[in-house]
């Protein structure tokens, strides 16, 4: 599926011959009445910088005028680029849909609804020619309702930041720019585009952060409501467990498995010496069913390991996905391993 959507952005690169500076890459759900400000934000903001770019707009099943509009637009713009999905199929999904159409060297993301703005751009590119693969904006004043917007959010990124080690303060905020190598290294699922700056630290990437502006939404309304809280919480143990055992799931369920039947084999051992030596009888003993739930359990963690090395050979080897990224290579003479 991947390799589908990237030669066809190889066809369009060949087609256009020219690789801008910059993609800025925008889902767009429902926001009709943002747009015409928003294209004409983005538009003043990198020309100012004076750098060539491209806009992405990707229209997620809207129901409102954006795709109709964007359409039009599309038609008499040399930079606009419109990806219409056909149906509504999440934050996620629209910003891999922008970024598997972005041929630039750098590539933006930021909200439709007009939360973010765009002149921040020009300073996020800046940290980025720094040296850095990924920068991110932190909202400075941030416009959301208190108790049901920005308590849980403080909440979650500092869980976020404690959990994964990435010491990034808002990773709910779209604004942030990448190094377009490190776009192309990172698969995106389910919601995960709220740990990017997490997938992003898996993939050896240098992240920083600055300050950046937040309004008020002026039309429509928000996507989310608070049951996104749980929804991060179950993401967070996905991102955990493949920051640390992605490349080796037996050292955690083989570890469990084997602590789980030593214990079993252990009680076991007990009752039979119970049964044998001092003649007692054990079938009404509450821990005969704790060793035999033990044992089982041991042996299903234990499988389920090796299920999961092969599962993870599969998920590198049928991707040609590495299990390392390289930054650079030095020298004349550099054979590739490859
Ligand atoms: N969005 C999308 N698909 C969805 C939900 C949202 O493309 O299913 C877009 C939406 O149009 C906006 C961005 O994702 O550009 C963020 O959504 P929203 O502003 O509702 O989130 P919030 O700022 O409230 O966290
Ligand atoms: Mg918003």
């Amino acid at each position: 599926m991947r390799s589908l959507v990237n030669s066809e952005a190889v066809k369009n690169e060949a087609m256009s011959s020219v690789v801008p500076d910059v993609s800025v890459v925008v889902p767009v759900h429902n926001e009709e009445e943002s747009l015409p400000y928003l294209l004409e934000a983005i538009t003043s903001s990198l020309t100012a910088c004076q750098m060539s770019y491209e806009i992405i707009c990707v229209d997620d099943g809207s129901t409102d005028g954006s795709a109709r509009f964007l359409k039009e637009q599309a038609l008499n713009s040399h930079d606009l680029k419109v990806v219409i999905l056909r149906r509504n199929y999440g934050q996620t999904a629209a910003m891999a849909a922008g970024f598997n159409y972005a041929l630039g060297k750098a590539i933006v993301t930021l909200d439709a609804d007009l939360q973010n703005d765009p002149v921040d751009i020009p300073i996020l590119l800046a940290k980025l020619e720094e040296g850095y693969d990924l920068v991110s904006g932190v909202r400075q004043k941030r416009q959301d309702r208190a108790f049901t917007r920005l308590l849980p959010s403080k909440i979650a990124n500092w869980l976020i930041r404690k959990v994964t080690g990435v010491n990034i303060h808002d990773y709910g905020c779209s604004l942030k720019v990448y190094r377009a190598e490190l776009v192309a290294d990172m698969n995106l699922y389910g919601e995960l585009h709220r740990f990017l700056p997490a997938l992003a630290h898996i993939e050896g990437a240098r992240i920083t952060e600055v300050p950046v502006r937040h309004h008020a939404r002026r039309f429509g309304r928000s996507k989310y409501g608070i049951w996104r809280t749980f929804r991060v919480l179950m993401d967070l143990l996905t991102i955990k467990f493949m920051q640390k055992f992605l490349t080796r799931p037996m050292h955690v369920f083989g570890l469990l498995g084997l602590i789980s039947m030593l214990w079993g084999g252990a009680i076991g051992i007990y009752l039979t010496f119970v049964k044998l030596a001092l003649g007692e009888d054990i079938g009404n003993r509450p821990l005969l069913i704790l060793a035999v739930l033990l044992l089982v359990t041991g042996v299903q963690l234990f499988c389920f390991g090796l299920l999961a090395e092969l599962l993870m050979r599969t998920y590198h080897e049928s991707q040609g996905r590495p299990i390392y990224r390289v930054r650079e290579v030095v020298g004349k003479k550099v054979v590739t391993g490859e």
